[in-house]
């Protein structure tokens, strides 16, 4: 796997940020004092750069904070955090994903359909998400890959709320597994939207049954069609269950046996217990994947979508419905 690129010597990406604060300004980006700088006269907001990664947060709109995000990497145990990583690969894995790959394939076939290179956004691409080798190994396609942390992967951290891009600069975004967790859903949409060229591309990945997790940072669900909805300002291309009802049933299990007890050590050895008792039931979803009731009851969908002009009518949306009940 290709290292990120580090931005910073991408001056034509260097050239579409903008200031997440004020929305006017070009950053003028100094990497030897670590900082950058909007141009914007009557703003002049400064932006820490941290191992070369802009941290580009619009201070009075985001939960995150420039400085703790820094400090937070510097406390990282990175040995702990690899016998903890390492530890997990021994447990049986409750996610079954069966389609993101394919749906990566067509992502980048879109993308590529009008143009012979592209930049794309990952927003949430810390870490390489599940299925989308492809497009991080693809010639032809840059990757931002954007965070609210410094994950291995990380080249910019940025507030999907605000993102620090101009208007129409982006050919495509990819959102996986992220829109749960972000306290206004449409308006992150809006931003995509608005970041994204003319015949720009979306693909997102949005969990509907599953419980919480990441804590604190988890807030919304969405059903196949309010998924729909909420990027009604796209044409489908395609649009589906990701994860199946297998890989729910996992997790309610998994999650209930855990919530037999208060404590939170026993909570988690129960949550292991369970995941070895019922890993089994994931591998229905490659079959139940494909069935109508999974559009009722699936762990998560996926949305592929062109920008379009005009919404999709709530009237039109009701004709989508594709399940049993
Ligand atoms: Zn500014």
């Amino acid at each position: 796997m290709d290292a990120p690129l580090n931005l910073l010597e991408q001056h034509e990406i260097l050239t579409r940020l903008r200031c997440p604060s004020c929305k006017k300004g070009k950053l003028d980006i100094q990497a030897e004092q670590a900082e950058c700088r909007c141009l914007y006269s009557e703003c002049g907001r400064t932006f820490s750069v941290y191992k070369n990664i802009p941290i580009l947060i619009n201070p009075d709109n985001s939960l995150f904070d420039a400085q703790e995000i820094i400090r937070q990497h510097k406390s990282i145990q990175h040995k702990r955090l690899a016998l903890k990583q390492m530890l997990r690969k021994l447990l049986p894995d409750l996610v079954l994903n069966t389609i993101t790959q394919q749906k990566i394939a067509l992502f980048q076939q879109e993308i590529l359909k009008t143009k012979t290179e592209a930049t794309v956004l990952i927003i949430g691409g810390g870490v390489e998400g599940k299925g989308i080798a492809s497009l991080l190994r693809n010639r032809n396609i840059r990757c931002i890959e954007s965070d609210i942390y410094i994950g291995p992967r990380t080249n910019l951290i940025c507030d999907a709320h605000d993102l620090p891009f101009d208007d129409a600069s982006i050919d495509a975004v990819l959102i996986q597994a992220v829109l749960e967790h972000v306290l206004d859903p449409q308006r992150c949409v809006a931003e995509i939207h608005r970041v994204l060229t003319p015949d720009g591309v979306v693909y997102a990945e949005t969990p509907f049954m599953q419980q919480v997790h990441m804590g604190a940072f988890d807030y919304t669900r969405f059903t196949h069609l309010g998924h729909r909805r909420l990027f009604r300002y796209f044409t489908e291309i395609d649009s589906g269950p990701t994860c199946g009802p297998g890989m729910a049933l996992a997790w309610s299990f998994k999650y209930f046996l855990a919530s037999l007890t208060s404590n939170r050590k026993l909570s988690k050895l129960l949550g292991v217990l369970a995941s070895y008792l019922i890993f089994w039931v994931v591998y229905f979803d490659y079959f139940l994947i494909r069935h109508p009731g999974s559009y009722d009851a699936a762990s998560s969908f996926f949305f592929l979508g062109r920008k379009a002009t005009y919404p999709l009518e709530d009237g039109e949306l009701i004709q989508l419905y594709r399940g049993l009940t």
